[in-house]
């Protein structure tokens, strides 16, 4: 198996970006609300804990390394204790960090800091301006800049990702959120299909989901089992967003080329993440198709199954995409809003009419867009709804449904919702985009060449 697997071009430089939220200074004089002093007891789930069974850090420590350093205010002079008959005391801010483990609430570390209960309760309530602290976990880390008489300075809860929320306590208390801006990478790499697409892209070191990317495009257009029979190539170009080395949230593809010999078939996404891709056969535009889901996972494809609720063997008629709740559901196709609302373990649901004979569901939706309702006319591509659990679901997920005259087909080989998404052929932008992919892919594969580039195997 041939691949080149190149990390290459860096777009956009690491920089840390900052939102900020100040408050009043009136604000801790007022009663913590009921909700909140929940929040600050509130433990967070015991997770999986690594091998090391080393005990936390119980004593106050220097400060971690990678704390940013100390803001304003400087020390308020009220903490400096001056006794004319004794020597005089220099004011010191102490630092104190740890991790928060399994089973602690925030309330218990604070403590440990050495903050009393009142002031525990005010950064609390600092905290929770910019954080939600329900969402605290083992492993985020808390780091307590104060005076000796337990007066906080600077409070800082570092979360995931590299995001940190900073409490500055001076004459106003000041809560913002520092996160680091991803820097996107952007990457091609080049498989040769010997067995299956997921088996080649796996084997190649390309993220193997992009095998349900391209099984959603080109479903319809190419049999995947029966078209595939190895010795076809395959290029991809995609963009990763990572902090360090850590890769954030998924990659998405940007291009791809399925050279089946006889035939070449590419699609082209679009830079803005819309979602909506023209699907392209020996260079001229086959169709635009919208995922309706954005880098989802396939957790359940059409066909007969064991029901995830009921353990039963039943008809599954739609594929199930994996993917948070609140994800943003598009529009396959272009098409009528049908129906809008709840149908028993479908939950919360947006049918869509393609022509007259075909119609696509969204179902176990968390949320409809605000006037969005029937006879309203939508593109491919279009928000329609948002990923939740609605209905019969063991988890968020969207179940997409296709349906030809009534009865469900596979979304995923059926090329009649294709030809009903079919848009003018001959788009002169369209082939822009295609020639500048093919540039780009082109450029990027070549620099696998130059002795500067990186290769990840
Ligand atoms: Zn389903």
């Amino acid at each position: 198996m041939k691949l080149r697997y190149l990390a290459v071009g860096i777009v956009t430089a690491g920089s840390v970006s900052a939102t900020a939220l100040a408050l009043s200074g009136t604000w801790t004089r007022d009663p913590v609300p009921p909700g909140l002093a929940e929040a600050a007891l509130w433990t967070p789930e015991a997770m999986p804990m690594p091998a090391s069974t080393e005990a936390p850090v119980l004593a106050p420590t220097l400060a971690r390394s990678d704390v940013a350093p100390m803001v304003s205010p400087p020390v308020l002079p009220s903490a400096v204790v001056v006794a004319p008959s004794l020597p005089r005391v220099e004011p010191s801010i102490r630092i104190w960090s740890r991790e928060i483990a399994a089973g602690e609430t925030l309330d218990e570390v604070l403590a440990e800091a050495g903050l009393a209960a009142p002031v525990r309760a005010e950064v609390a309530l600092a905290l929770a301006a910019e954080f939600d602290l329900r969402r605290l976990r083992p492993g985020h880390a808390l780091s307590v800049t104060a005076t000796p008489e337990g007066s906080p300075r600077r409070v800082v809860l570092e979360i995931d990702d590299g995001v940190r929320i900073e409490a500055v306590f001076g004459a106003k208390v000041a809560t913002r959120v520092l996160a680091p801006d991803p820097e996107t990478v952007h990457l091609a790499g080049e498989a040769r299909i010997e067995s299956s697409v997921f088996v080649a892209l796996d084997a190649s070191g390309i993220p193997a989901r992009f095998a349900v990317d391209l099984a959603q495009m080109l479903g319809g257009a190419v049999d995947f089992r029966r078209d595939l029979t190895g010795g076809e190539t395959l290029r991809l170009m995609w963009r990763e967003a990572r902090i360090g080395d850590d890769i954030v949230g998924q990659p998405d593809l940007t291009f791809a080329a399925l050279d089946l010999g006889d035939t070449l078939f590419e699609i082209v996404w679009p830079e803005d993440g819309s979602g909506r891709a023209t699907i392209y056969r020996d260079g001229v535009v086959l169709r635009v198709f919208a995922q309706p889901v954005e880098g989802a996972r396939l957790s359940s494809v059409f066909g007969r199954r064991t029901h995830p609720v009921y353990g039963d063997v039943r008809m599954h008629t739609g594929v199930d995409f994996a993917a948070a709740r609140g994800t943003p559901v598009y529009a396959t196709a272009p098409g009528r809003v049908s129906f809008v609302g709840s149908r028993g373990g479908y939950g919360r649901v947006v049918e869509i009419a393609h022509g007259s004979e075909t119609t696509t569901l969204y179902a176990h939706l968390s949320a409809i867009p605000d006037g969005l309702s029937q006879g309203d006319r939508v593109a491919a591509g279009d928000l329609i709804g948002h990923v939740g659990a609605t209905g019969t679901a063991t988890g968020p997920n969207l179940h997409y449904e296709v349906r030809v005259n009534g009865r469900p087909t596979d979304p995923l080989s059926d090329d009649r919702l294709a030809e009903a998404a079919d848009h003018a052929a001959d788009d002169a932008a369209a082939l822009d985009r295609l020639s500048d992919a093919r540039a780009r892919l082109e450029e990027r594969l070549a620099r696998a060449l130059t002795p500067d580039s990186t290769e990840r195997l």
